[in-house]
């Protein structure tokens, strides 16, 4: 963040999927929510949120949709073939897509800002210290 830009590149496990992006993420949270737990098997899933415009997908991801814990229609895409979520459409999210974080080449550099939907977070999980706090999600 905040550095020269870089393009975002990433995909599934089996590779039938892969995307870039040539933008800068406009945000970047841990979301703790029972959806996300779920869907990304894991105590919680790291969002890059990036413009859609920039985000190109090669490749055919399935999807689904869940309607988040705040009421928000949320569509979840993954790899067909091998399973790996790869991105996140919040349709409150005008514009935006989430790319899910594990699915980054490299993801060394992902620092997020934000942990939301803490009421359901893992007892057991730390947060980092840097990153501001929401029970739910930020209004
Ligand atoms: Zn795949
Ligand atoms: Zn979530």
């Amino acid at each position: 963040m905040g550095e020269e830009s870089r393009i975002l590149t990433g995909g599934c496990k089996c590779s039938l999927v892969r995307f870039e992006c040539n933008a800068e993420p406009a945000l970047i949270f841990n979301c703790h929510c029972e959806d996300c737990q779920h869907f990304s098997g894991a105590p919680c899933t790291t969002a890059v949120i990036v413009p859609e415009d920039q985000l190109v997908v090669n490749g055919e991801l399935a999807g689904f949709k869940t309607v988040g814990e705040s009421g928000g229609v949320v569509h979840r895409y993954f790899c067909p073939t091998c399973g790996t979520p790869v991105i996140v459409k919040p349709e409150a999210f005008l514009g935006m897509k989430a790319i899910k974080a594990s699915s980054l080449d490299d993801s060394s550099w992902v620092r997020p800002q934000m942990d939301i939907f803490l009421k359901s977070k893992q007892p057991w999980i730390e947060l980092a210290s840097g990153t501001e706090k929401y029970n739910e999600a930020p209004s």
